[in-house]
């Protein structure tokens, strides 16, 4: 039940507006800070895109429907004969659900746990301090604030012409959902959300094809290397690509979706028949229904909130954090945000390091990467070199029979000192957070390549393709 707070209530030290990873972590954070602070949520349950329609969902899918596959195609050559495999799709999401509904849960503890209160409400700007607040509940309230942060993450791009219904043309939404496994799933995107979805659907025996516009999936931070192996292993799964592809318009009838799209250096039309579309061209920030132009708060041309290093916004008292600002969408980085504003609030110190923020695919086998691409040192002119150490030679690898994949090290040229790292191979998300650390602690690859890994592990590739990047490698 949502508690209400009369008007004339003390004004609080933090307000914050919604409950994702970046405000629920900076009223987390607030609170452990002796803040007064109170977290408004509009949709009924915390964790925000992340926990409820995000990361965590598809997640819980792709880790369930890689098993499904797994069963079916990997284990007969490990001498484990299993017969009669059948998919319960319906055991499957409530599996997904009951992992959403016990994080949210957990989160809603958390706020408790530190003293922060919780309004289930939609705000929207009365004044530069104050807020009116719709109850989920039924009536409103109005909540004041020395502090407000908007942390009201983002949603799905619209393409003109195009209307979601989440049953034959999805977003992310829907295609976390599907009742059941549809015959022919097209992708429009092949970014992240494109081929996590896309894998999902396939493994559980969709014929998938991904239309992307680039000639390269994965988008921007994966280098072309890593781009060109993860598009072969997506196609050994038996995904299709439909590459420097541009969709021009999606028509629906009863039973079908007809895409018209066209090659874009050619300008040939191409019709494509889906049973299921996804729609994954992108998410823009969110701020409708906020009345920011009430106290005068200023958007860039995409939508997002201007705000500067201490991530104030053009309204004193009022600062912006995670999706619905700058920089990558992604939950770890709103939570990184989510602690140094709070920080800043309360001791006028904070910090981001927006160099060393990892991102990962996490299709089969997971792309992982963090710091500089080679593409983007090119750009800067940045003399560099390269090492890479492929997992059919990592011993451990090589035992789980799951030897897809290399580590890429991108070291300074004159001082080894690690600008980024890709990986793409198995627990390349997990061991991505190792070369985050190095970037963090400034580490020369010898840094790295002197460090006793354990054996046999695959986080011996990593330290291999170190020492591939100034010497050579000792096992390839
Ligand atoms: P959000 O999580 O979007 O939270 C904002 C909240 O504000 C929402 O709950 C919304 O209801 C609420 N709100 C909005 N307006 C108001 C208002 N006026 N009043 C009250 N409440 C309001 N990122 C990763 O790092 N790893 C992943 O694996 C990953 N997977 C993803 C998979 C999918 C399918 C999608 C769609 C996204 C994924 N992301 C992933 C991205 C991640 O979900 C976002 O980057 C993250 O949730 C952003 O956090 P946020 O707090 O800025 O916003
Ligand atoms: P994205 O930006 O990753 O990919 C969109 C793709 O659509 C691009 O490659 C683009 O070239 C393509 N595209 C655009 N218009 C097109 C057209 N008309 N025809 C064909 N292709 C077209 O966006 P997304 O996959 O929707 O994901 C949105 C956000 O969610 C991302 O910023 C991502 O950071 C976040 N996310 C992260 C994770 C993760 O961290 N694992 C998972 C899912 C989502």
């Amino acid at each position: 039940m949502a508690r209400t707070y009369a008007s004339d209530a003390a004004p609080y030290d933090v307000v914050v507006i919604g409950g994702g990873p970046g405000g629920y972590i900076a009223a987390i954070k607030a609170g452990q800070l002796g803040l007064k602070t109170v977290c408004i949520e509009k949709r009924g349950a915390l964790g925000g895109t992340c926990l409820n329609v995000g990361c965590i969902p598809s997640k819980s899918l792709l880790n369930n429907s890689h098993k499904y596959h797994d069963v079916q195609h990997d284990l007969k050559k490990r001498g484990i004969d299993v017969e009669g495999v059948k998919l319960n799709l319906d055991v499957m999401l409530k599996a997904k659900d009951k992992a959403v509904t016990g994080l949210t849960k957990g989160v809603e503890m958390l706020l408790k746990k530190n003293k922060v209160d919780y309004i289930k409400g939609m705000a929207s700007f009365a004044g530069p301090n104050k807020l009116d607040v719709q109850l989920l509940d039924g009536g409103e309230t109005q909540v004041e604030g020395k502090n407000i942060v908007i942390a009201t993450g983002s949603e799905v791009s619209p393409f003109p012409g195009i209307e979601i219904d989440e049953k034959q043309i999805v977003s992310s939404t829907g295609a976390l959902s599907l009742p059941e496994v549809p015959k022919k799933f097209v992708v429009i995107g092949g970014g992240v959300i494109g081929l996590e979805l896309g894998s999902v659907w396939r493994r559980l025996g969709a014929e998938v094809t991904v239309v992307e516009f680039n000639d390269a999936i994965g988008g921007p931070g994966v280098d072309a290397d890593i781009a060109k192996l993860m598009k072969r292993t997506m196609e050994k799964l038996g995904i299709k690509f439909m590459l420097g592809t541009k969709v021009a318009s999606v028509e629906k009838s009863a039973d079908q979706v007809k895409i018209k799209a066209e090659d874009v250096k050619s300008g040939k039309e191409v019709d494509i028949d889906a049973n299921v579309v996804l729609m994954s061209i992108g998410r823009r920030p969110n701020t409708s229904g906020l009345n920011l132009e009430a106290v005068g708060i200023e958007m860039d041309k995409r939508g997002r909130v201007v705000v500067d290093d201490e991530y104030n916004t053009s309204c004193k008292g009022v600062r912006a954090i995670g999706d619905v600002t700058f920089g990558p969408m992604l939950a770890h980085k709103a939570e990184e945000e989510g602690v140094a504003i709070a920080e800043f609030i309360k001791t006028g110190h904070g910090h981001v390091n927006y160099d060393a923020i990892p991102a990962v695919i996490y299709t089969y086998p997971e792309v992982a990467w963090v710091g500089k691409s080679e593409t983007a040192l090119k750009d800067e002119g940045v003399q560099y070199k390269t090492g890479t150490f492929p997992f059919m030679a990592n011993s451990r690898a090589k035992t789980n029979e799951e030897t897809e994949g290399l580590v890429k090290f991108i070291v300074e040229k004159e001082t080894d000192k690690v600008l980024g790292v890709q990986i793409i191979g198995p627990n390349a998300g997990e061991m991505i957070a190792e070369a985050t650390l190095a970037l963090e602690y400034g580490a020369s690859a010898e840094d790295i390549a002197r460090t006793c890994h354990a054996h046999p592990t695959l986080s011996e590739a990593f330290k291999e393709a170190a020492l591939a990047s100034y010497d050579k490698p000792l096992n390839f």
